[in-house]
């Protein structure tokens, strides 16, 4: 069956037990346990979250600290430190799920161009030759948690290893990777 793929069109998926009040992407990154908040790497201005609902495992967004809605509203230095940071999340995610290609992109305008939250972010999926929607392939939430937490362990591994960390973060204390890229 051929499927039309689409996937920027799931975001983000509250867990039930851990509701979010207002903007998840402006929640999540101030929770104290960076795992379970699946926030994988932070730069100086933008950090790296996975898609808690992928339609492929390692789906990660690079989202910047402030809740901005354009990718023209972004000043410069934060621009190049989003791009450095989406640099740095496609060569984590090769050294740590290997996958054969990558899909990446932004929605803008809401709900016109797919998107449901309206904080910038860019999304970054990766693709295996014949893979197909994981949701629907798989269909089983317990599964798909299981790949999300087995991702951010690859993926927090991918990070440790780049050349602009300042700080591995330790994976078992629910810490981020921190990266800090020069502006030059
Ligand atoms: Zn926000």
């Amino acid at each position: 069956m051929d499927r039309i793929y689409a996937p920027w069109r799931i975001e983000w998926v509250e867990r039930d037990a851990d509701p979010i009040d207002g903007c998840p992407f402006c929640v999540l990154p101030e929770r104290a346990d960076a795992r379970e908040a699946r926030v994988v790497a932070r730069s100086d201005h933008n950090y790296v979250l996975l898609n808690n609902a992928p339609y492929n495992p390692g789906h990660a967004m690079v989202i910047p600290d402030a809740h901005v809605e354009d990718w023209t509203d972004l000043d410069g230095e934060t621009m190049l430190d989003h791009a450095r940071l989406k640099s740095a999340t496609l060569a984590a995610s090769r050294r740590g799920i290997d996958p054969d290609g990558f899909n990446t992109g932004i929605n803008l305008g809401g709900g016109a161009a797919g998107g449901s939250i309206d904080h910038l972010h860019t999304h970054v999926v990766p693709r295996w030759g014949g893979d197909t929607n994981f949701m629907p392939v798989v269909g089983d939430t317990k599964v798909i948690v299981e790949a999300v937490d087995r991702s951010y362990e690859h993926l927090h591994e991918g990070f440790a290893a780049d050349d602009d960390v300042v700080d591995p973060g330790d994976l078992e204390a629910g810490e981020a990777v921190r990266l800090s890229f020069d502006s030059a």
